[in-house]
């Protein structure tokens, strides 16, 4: 929902999860590329510079904690330091008097509505009062948003603001929680500033709530210290969030400045509010739930790195060689390692690659009638172990023989892979004439 800003981080997040290696060098790529994405949300260039160079210091600089892997702190780091910058922690709306003030267009009224509907699903009795008597189209608006939520709404008849807030504040006493919606002008100009200071002298309001649009982007910093500065707000709430790019930079510039988000606005209608909690909303853009989801998914990256790097040192079991079967289709390990072999990528015959399919399936059940131990150590399946495996599975003995050749061909071929990296292809080349120009069973 938050344009773009959510879909490009949690592409990051997906790019960090599937480097095969997080190191120095991969750790600067990510930063490269989380440095543009705030940039293009419009977050101000110092705390863009500030948060990389907070993530580089804790990532690079200092120690790894114990028990973290380099891409669960690459991932965490970041989170920690977005949450600093988008708002630190979550503030509840408190009182009964809630005032919103904001320029025009900014979502006041929307905003009065979208508050009066979620207070009323919490079970309280709820008023929408109209102190916008400057838009004359202003209190129809009003009238009809309370109707739709089927809450009491005031309007002033004389059309006076300041009466309006005296009669309503005393008539609506029995309220658990009264909105005045006010009007706006197109700048905080001295005549706005001095209409919402006497508002706030009559009602004496427990919140007032500056109403920003998110597209503003960054000016929300100036819009937020001025509206502070003249009339004194209590929290923010950023609409409009899922109509532009700039969230970020709205959310960020208001959290600078002191003024804690209360709500966002995510669309027109009225159920489009939710409260604003950093982390949960951080979670979100990261796009893994929570932070405890993200680092175990990248925990399970790193145990596929170690796999690998066992595969590639030849340790590597008839339970391995199962997995492989299973996965070769999906992109596995095995795969990857051709990857890893510098100016190999895509360098294959497609013939080496295409999988035997059907004597692939007889291995699986060959090898699925086999002990976890004969698994794990092949060396120890005799003639008799093969017997029963044969006929455990419902195979020929020559067939358990075969897998078990391959097995162990495949054995040694991935170990000089493995000795190969980082060497050049006539290397490979040689290897490759070893095994008659093919490489064992279309790997
Ligand atoms: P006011 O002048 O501050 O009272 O602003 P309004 O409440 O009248 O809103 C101005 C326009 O912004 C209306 O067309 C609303 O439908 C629209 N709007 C308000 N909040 C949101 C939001 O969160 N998302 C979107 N897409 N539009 C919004
Ligand atoms: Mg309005």
């Amino acid at each position: 929902m938050i344009k773009g800003l959510g879909e490009k981080l949690s592409g990051l997040v997906r790019s960090i999860l599937g480097k095969s290696i997080v190191d120095k060098k991969a750790v600067e790529e990510s930063l490269k590329e989380l440095k543009k994405i705030l940039i293009a949300s419009d977050v101000d260039l110092t705390l863009v510079n500030e948060l990389i160079k907070n993530v580089e210091k804790k990532v690079l600089k200092e120690k790894t904690p114990a028990g973290l892997t380099l891409r669960e702190h690459l991932i965490k780091t970041i989170y920690d330091e977005l949450v600093k910058i988008l708002g630190k922690e979550f503030e509840e709306v408190k009182g009964r008097k809630i005032m919103l003030v904001g320029l025009f267009g900014s979502g006041k009224t929307t905003c009065a509505g979208k508050l009066g509907y979620y207070f009323k699903k919490k079970g309280k009795k709820v008023a929408l009062v109209c102190l916008d008597y400057h838009r004359p189209a202003a209190p129809e608006q009003l009238k009809q948003i309370a109707e739709k939520i089927q809450v009491k709404y005031f309007i002033d008849e004389s059309k006076n603001p300041f009466e309006a807030a005296k009669v309503s504040v005393g008539k609506l006493s029995n309220y658990d929680v009264i909105i005045f919606d006010t009007a706006g002008r197109n700048a905080l100009d001295k005549e706005l500033a001095d209409e919402l200071k006497k508002l706030g002298k009559i009602i004496k309001p427990d919140e007032v709530l500056l109403v920003i649009p998110a597209d503003i982007g960054k000016v929300a910093k100036k819009q937020a210290e001025e509206f502070n500065k003249l009339v004194g707000i209590t929290g923010v709430i950023v609409t409009k969030l899922d109509g532009t790019a700039k969230g970020g930079g709205a959310l960020s510039a208001c959290s600078v400045t002191g003024a804690k988000v209360k709500f966002i606005g995510v669309g027109e209608k009225i159920e489009d509010l939710e409260i604003y909690d950093p982390k949960r909303f951080v979670s979100r853009l990261l796009g893994f739930g929570d932070l405890q989801t993200l680092l175990e998914k990248a925990k399970e990256a790193d145990i596929k790195k170690e796999k690998v790097e066992k595969i590639v040192r030849g340790e590597f079991s008839l339970q391995d060689f199962m997995e492989q079967i299973e996965s070769l289709s999906k992109m596995g390990p095995l795969t990857k390692i051709i990857s890893l072999i510098p100016g190999l990528g895509g360098a294959l015959p497609k013939d080496l690659i295409e999988m035997q399919e059907e004597k692939m399936k007889k291995w699986k059940v060959i090898i699925q009638s086999m002990t976890l131990e004969e698994r794990e150590n092949p060396e120890i399946i005799n003639a008799s172990r093969i017997r029963r495996i044969a006929r455990g599975s419902g195979t020929k003995e020559e067939e358990v023989r075969e897998l078990l050749a391959q097995y162990k061909k495949m054995k040694k071929l991935l170990k000089m892979v493995g000795g190969l990296r980082g060497k050049d292809l006539s290397a490979l080349n040689k290897l490759l004439k070893r095994f008659g120009g093919r490489l064992p069973f279309g790997f």
